[in-house]
């Protein structure tokens, strides 16, 4: 199977950027932060009083955890629930970011992404992949931006929402939950050391992906 990690900041665009190049190269799309983000709305929805080893041990031993791809794309079902209205709420956001340091919750996150690429032509995104989940994916990207472009790109899209936070509250968001993901103990958000960094503050979405498809190409083309 050929595996392409994307990994990288907040709001770095890296789900839009595997789109595309899913679209392009007829691989399957992992979005492994969904998965993060659909345990953090089971774990609310259970009501504990803290986030501690404790309560995160006795969640994860209780849940059940599948990942389907329908036509409309990807869904996971946390004990059959699937919690895909709310994934994208920014309390969801946050919450996923704490929950997601504790090694037994990410054990159980990591054996599912490893048997998906084991089976399919794939890209999977998140924080962890080039580093952890995937340490032999035939390439891996690390993507970013500077932290203003992606907290205005963010703001863009969702200014005509009803109840959407401000640029400023964007902005302290993104920043807080970057912290969050490059201190933790476990699995921190950095590159690989054999990742292609790529910074797209400067980028249009199109020749991300154009740049992205190059260097695919280049590594399937010495493989033949
Ligand atoms: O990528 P997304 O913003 O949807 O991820 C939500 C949160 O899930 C991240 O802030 C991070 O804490 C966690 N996550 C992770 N490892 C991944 C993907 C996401 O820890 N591979």
């Amino acid at each position: 199977m050929f595996n392409i990690a994307i990994d990288g900041h907040v709001g770095c665009g890296k789900s839009t950027l595997a789109k595309g190049l899913a679209q392009k190269l007829g691989f399957k799309v992992f979005d492994t932060g969904a998965v993060y983000r659909s345990l953090a709305c089971a774990f609310k929805a259970k009501k504990y009083n803290e986030i501690n080893e404790t309560n995160i041990h006795n969640f994860v031993n209780s849940i059940n955890v599948q990942v389907e791809f329908r036509n409309d794309g990807q869904h996971v079902l946390v004990n059959g629930v699937d919690y895909i209205s709310s994934i994208r709420l920014e309390e969801i956001s946050m919450l996923s970011a704490k929950i997601s340091p504790f090694i037994k919750l990410r054990e159980k996150v990591i054996d599912i992404q490893r048997s998906f690429a084991k089976e399919n032509n794939c890209i999977m995104e998140g924080r962890d992949i080039g580093t952890d989940v995937l340490p032999n994916a035939d390439i891996k990207f690390f993507i970013t931006a500077s932290e203003e472009v992606r907290a205005m790109r963010r703001y863009v899209q969702i200014k005509d929402k009803p109840n959407s936070p401000s640029y400023e509250e964007i902005l302290q968001d993104l920043r807080a939950r970057d912290y969050a993901d490059e201190h933790r103990e476990v699995a921190p958000l950095k590159p690989a050391n054999d990742s292609i960094i790529l910074d797209t503050s400067d980028m249009t979405l199109e020749e991300s992906i154009n740049k992205c498809l190059e260097i695919i190409n280049s590594v399937q083309i010495k493989r033949l």
